[in-house]
């Protein structure tokens, strides 16, 4: 079932989301809902608090671009990325590579807005998947980014939080005429 987008400013988008504790039916449903609603809105990933479920699950998919990262790894192997989208992720913790690199983002809950957003190109992350297995992913390039976005939103952390400082002034204005806009789409 596809569920609603909720859009900034909505109160649960800053939620900092509950862990995981147990699998249920109800997450299971959870994340099919969360796949089928990404896949709707053309969207790279998606954060449960993005339906207002304040839970540490979260959904990416990078397949429309085989060429958008230099290697997946899981738990140590190297791995066809292809062959490993959809990622459902619950709980995860995250380790951020040290080099750095700017890159455009969107976000689902803030349509039409795009921003440069500076974030480690390479990361490692430890998460928990559906079967209730530890699972660590290390990769680069944009499923790594994807990552970082998603995750953020686990924590209540909205991508116009990562704009540099030059870049928050012009969004604001920005941002005020879209969250207009967004009203008007309803
Ligand atoms: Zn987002």
């Amino acid at each position: 079932m596809v569920r609603k987008i909720v859009r900034y400013p909505e109160p649960v988008l800053r939620a900092k989301c509950r862990p995981v504790t147990e699998v249920t039916p109800e997450i299971r449903t959870l994340a099919d809902d969360m796949l089928e609603t990404m896949r709707e809105a053309n969207g790279v990933g998606l954060a449960a608090p993005q339906v207002a479920v304040d839970v540490q699950l979260a959904v990416i998919d990078v397949s429309h671009n085989p060429d958008c990262i230099t290697f997946m790894k899981i738990d140590g192997e190297n791995v066809d990325m292809m062959k490993n989208m959809p990622v459902v992720f619950l709980n995860p913790k995250l380790e951020l590579g040290s080099a750095k690199e700017i890159g455009e983002e969107g976000c689902l809950s803030f349509p039409r807005l795009r921003g440069d957003i500076r974030r480690s190109s390479q990361i490692k992350v430890t998460y928990t998947d559906l079967e209730g297995k530890t699972v660590t992913v290390e990769t680069d390039g944009l499923l790594a980014r994807a990552f970082q976005h998603e995750i953020d939103h686990l924590n209540g952390i909205l991508f116009i939080d990562r704009l540099n400082a030059v870049a928050k002034v012009g969004m604001k204005r920005k941002l005020a005429r879209l969250m207009q806009e967004w009203e008007d789409d309803d």
